[in-house]
């Protein structure tokens, strides 16, 4: 009866939601060259445009236009010769759509759900805080819960240890991954639920937990992800109010300390805002602390982001790591195996160094890790899976939930088990 109730007061909010969304369009944007990528870049960032993902030649571009600005954009474009297509002529639909498909999912979700998480929906932070509660109390052997300390709004950041020899034993390497770095990537999130699942919960292939330690932290960004849950379903950053009465938040991958804001934006409003200084937000701070700790001992990072089916490599000014061939070789490595079970509507991932396959990026955690000495680290930009009508982007349907956890865990383990070999013969 109770969740009947809360089912109803959760479709009653969604009739009310995304009021601030009303009336934008998505257009889906095809360029056929350098100039027209140049023309769209300029016009996005002049009228201030969320681009949603950026167009190659080949590959379309997303970007979400208000309801004032789309004659003037649809103009531009036109007179360019840009071809474009509209996805949608109102998002806020599709956004209560999303809810009615999550209230559906809930609704046909049988019970105790915290302690097996099944994949057929999108967890909130308290969820998932609940989840890695009972998951490190039920499993001692192997699961260590770290609280690492607050964000911005005071809201515990914490992340698990996966280990069968309690991260004593310094001969094994440590793969790290974090998901929602990015507050309305949600679909990132069952990436990362799903790799804990299939170490501690439902453990088939031993040798991940034997001869692999983990850190896996599911909500890099609980502010932010919080925030997305309430009426601003497309909020990307963090919710650090030092920058002034009208502006909130910085783009948490754009805040590390490696070529810090130079590829990155200092306007408090703008989606990539870098903040104060390196490290300046405490979400970051957070995971500074952790390649402090462990970074000897990290050979794989992963940052899992959407959308775009791609995995990216450092570094974001285009220069490459004396690593570069090897990062190049396991990157294509784990996208054939994701590749190879992916659902058939989507693109094969593309694989490169992120700013010769999409643009320039400063103070990434990516390249953050890259600087610290970790030999293989990666972005993973994880399909935007079919919702509704198409592809939409940062939209989740929650009938890919679990293939999402399910595909990325094949490219997830092939790297895991690379690095695995290779540190091995590293301390022969
Ligand atoms: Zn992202």
């Amino acid at each position: 009866m109770l969740r009947l109730v809360s089912l109803f007061l959760f479709v009653g909010l969604a009739l009310a939601r995304h009021e601030v969304y009303d009336g934008y369009g998505l257009y889906k944007v095809s360029v056929k060259s350098a100039d027209q990528i140049e023309l769209v870049n300029h016009l996005s960032s002049s009228l201030d445009l969320d681009v949603w993902s950026h167009a190659l030649p080949g590959r379309d571009g997303q970007v979400l236009v208000p309801k004032e600005t789309k004659v003037l954009f649809e103009n531009e474009l036109k007179a360019a010769g840009v071809e474009f297509t509209i996805e949608t002529d109102n998002i806020k639909e599709l956004l209560d759509l999303e809810d009615q498909l999550h209230a559906e999912a809930l609704q046909k979700s049988n019970g105790s759900r915290l302690e097996s998480l099944p994949f057929d929906q999108i967890y909130t932070y308290h969820q998932v805080d609940t989840f890695l509660e009972l998951l490190a109390a039920a499993h001692p052997e192997t699961v260590t819960l770290v609280n690492a300390g607050k964000s911005f709004e005071g809201r515990d950041i914490k992340y698990i240890k996966i280990s069968s020899t309690n991260f004593e034993d310094t001969r094994k390497p440590i793969v790290f991954m974090e998901s929602l770095l990015h507050a309305r990537e949600w679909i990132t999130l069952p990436a990362t639920l799903y790799a804990i699942h299939k170490l501690v919960i439902d453990v088939t292939e031993q040798d991940l937990v034997r001869d692999i330690d983990w850190i896996i932290l599911p909500i890099a960004n609980p502010d932010g992800y919080v925030h997305t849950h309430g009426e601003f379903r497309l909020w990307r950053k963090n919710r650090s109010t030092n920058y002034g009465p009208l502006c909130t938040g910085v783009d948490l991958n754009r805040n590390f300390d490696v070529f810090w804001g130079q590829a990155s934006s200092n306007i408090a409003c703008s989606d990539t805002f870098h903040g104060a200084a390196p490290f300046s937000e405490p979400e970051t701070a957070i995971i500074k602390t952790i390649y402090d700790q462990y970074s000897s001992r990290i050979e794989l990072f992963l940052d899992i982001h959407s959308f775009g089916s791609m995995i990216l490599y450092g570094y974001g000014d285009g220069s490459l790591p004396p690593s570069a061939l090897m990062l190049h070789l396991l990157g294509v490595q784990m996208a054939q195996a994701i590749d190879a079970v992916k659902m058939s509507w989507n693109p094969n991932y593309v694989v490169g160094n992120v700013a010769l396959v999409l643009y320039q990026a400063s103070g990434s955690a990516g390249d953050y890790a890259l600087a610290v000495g970790v030999p293989y680290s990666y972005t993973y930009e994880l399909p935007g899976h079919r919702f509704g009508i198409g592809g939409l982007g940062f939209l989740v349907d929650p009938a890919f939930i679990e293939q999402a956890g399910f595909e990325t865990w094949e490219g997830i383990k092939t790297g895991a088990r690379f690095v695995r070999d290779n540190f091995k013969k590293k301390h022969l």
